[in-house]
């Protein structure tokens, strides 16, 4: 496959091939244009392919004047989206970047008509390929190197690296976990220089890598490397449970986690948070309302499966998906249950919501109830009472259940 230091991949993936006729458009008007970034990474490393970004000299006026049909998707810094056989493709022009007086976005970004200078800005050799539409590879920084013995290492200084951008270091640790790649030797001692440099950044830009982090192929290497270079002191709400994450660090989470619920819910229970805890952990990291719910129930989960119980009402509160995100969560401590079992739990109930009861609020005034909070209760036992096998879901046995327990109060 290598012809002298240059390699060449023969059978381009499908999701190249309707984007190599793009590129070879704008060859033909005399431009330079290639695949960048993370998909000629994977396609070297034969893993599935996400989103193929592409970068042309061509400036955005020029890309536009070749192509009929553009979007001026993110104009400013030179992404046009190219609409070609009916598809979009993005095309973003080279391009440096310089300033970064606030350690995380450029003061300036300057359209240049040189692949190196647009390589050079990007983070980690494994990230600074390009790609030719032919299949040929350029890798100017030594990548294929450290693609070979599973580095990660910066383009260029790191020091500097992470000091224009301090979001990179956070990057570093996700890759090494999607990629069960070490973090190089220089590399790393600059993440622990530089580790303060974080607190520049928005919560929510480091909670996407951190949960990508946390869903690679190695969340275990992830979580020491953020321990070892000290990046935890500086993520929200961590940094007081150093011997709890220590522990998880040193868990088998290979091929667990499949999703940011149960990402949260391991670190709720490992760091054994109470439920008011929960929710400050994840108002920090600017979770959404309805994660830390779905959140909440999960852990409620975790706490029956670890009894080895399976309990109605539980699984009723809890709901089917929360109850197999708990499971998975507790698969890494071999206490999790049969899906099959735990389904077949969940189809069992007698109802599987509140609007599945015979009766409600209008049922029951017309049966001759009065509204107000005693209504409420009422209808809540009556759930309860259905759930936990005790009354059958039917109109009239629940009206006259209704009326008995009315009389009890
Ligand atoms: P993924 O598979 O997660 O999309 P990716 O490598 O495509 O991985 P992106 O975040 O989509 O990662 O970025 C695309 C490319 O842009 C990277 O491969 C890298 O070359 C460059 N890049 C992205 N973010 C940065 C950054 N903060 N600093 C320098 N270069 C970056
Ligand atoms: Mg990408």
């Amino acid at each position: 496959m290598k012809e002298g230091n240059k390699m060449k991949i023969e059978n381009l993936p499908s999701e190249f091939i309707d984007a190599r006729k793009v590129l070879q458009v704008i060859e033909q008007n005399g431009f330079e244009a290639y695949f960048v970034g993370g998909s000629v990474r994977d396609t070297l490393l034969n893993l599935p392919i996400h989103d193929v970004d592409m970068a042309t000299s061509a400036y955005p006026a020029e890309i536009k004047k070749i192509f009929k049909r553009t979007i001026d998707t993110g104009i400013e810094h030179g992404t046009v989206t190219v609409m070609f056989d009916h598809k979009g493709f993005e095309i973003t022009t080279f391009r440096t970047e310089s300033g970064y007086q606030d350690f995380r976005r450029p003061d300036k970004v300057t359209f240049i008509r040189s692949l190196k200078e647009d390589l050079k800005r990007r983070d980690f050799t494994i990230n600074a390929f390009a790609m030719k539409e032919n299949g040929e590879v350029i890798d100017l920084f030594n990548g294929m190197e450290d693609l070979q013995h599973h580095l990660i290492r910066a383009v260029g200084d790191a020091n500097q690296r992470f000091n224009e951008d301090a979001l990179r270091m956070m990057r570093a640790v996700r890759f090494g976990s999607q990629l069960n790649f070490k973090i190089e030797e220089k590399t790393f001692a600059a993440i622990k220089a530089n580790c303060q440099l974080l607190k520049k950044i928005a919560i929510e830009r480091i909670n996407v890598e951190f949960i990508k982090m946390m869903l690679g192929i190695s969340p275990s290497r992830g979580l020491q490397e953020i321990l070892g270079t000290d990046l935890f002191e500086y993520v929200p709400f961590f940094n007081q449970y150093l011997s709890e994450l220590k522990h998880l660090a040193n868990l088998d989470l290979s091929n667990h986690l499949t999703n940011e619920i149960q990402v949260w819910s391991l670190l709720a229970f490992e760091l054994n948070l109470k439920q008011s805890q929960i929710r400050k952990m994840m108002k920090l990291w600017k979770c959404s309302n309805k994660m830390t719910e779905n959140v909440l129930q999960v852990v409620k989960g975790i706490k029956m499966l670890q009894n080895k119980q399976i309990v109605s009402l539980f699984i009723y509160q809890i709901g089917l998906n929360n109850l197999l995100n708990a499971n998975h969560v507790m698969e890494i401590y071999g206490l999790n249950q049969g899906e099959e079992e735990l389904e077949n739990a969940f189809n069992s109930l007698p109802i599987k919501q509140k609007a599945e009861l015979n009766v409600n609020g209008g049922s029951l005034i017309k049966a001759g109830f009065k509204p107000g909070p005693q209504l409420g209760k009422v209808l809540n036992d009556l759930e309860l009472m259905v759930i936990n096998g005790e009354v059958e879901n039917d109109q009239i046995t629940l009206i006259n259940k209704a009326k008995e327990l009315a009389n009890e109060n």
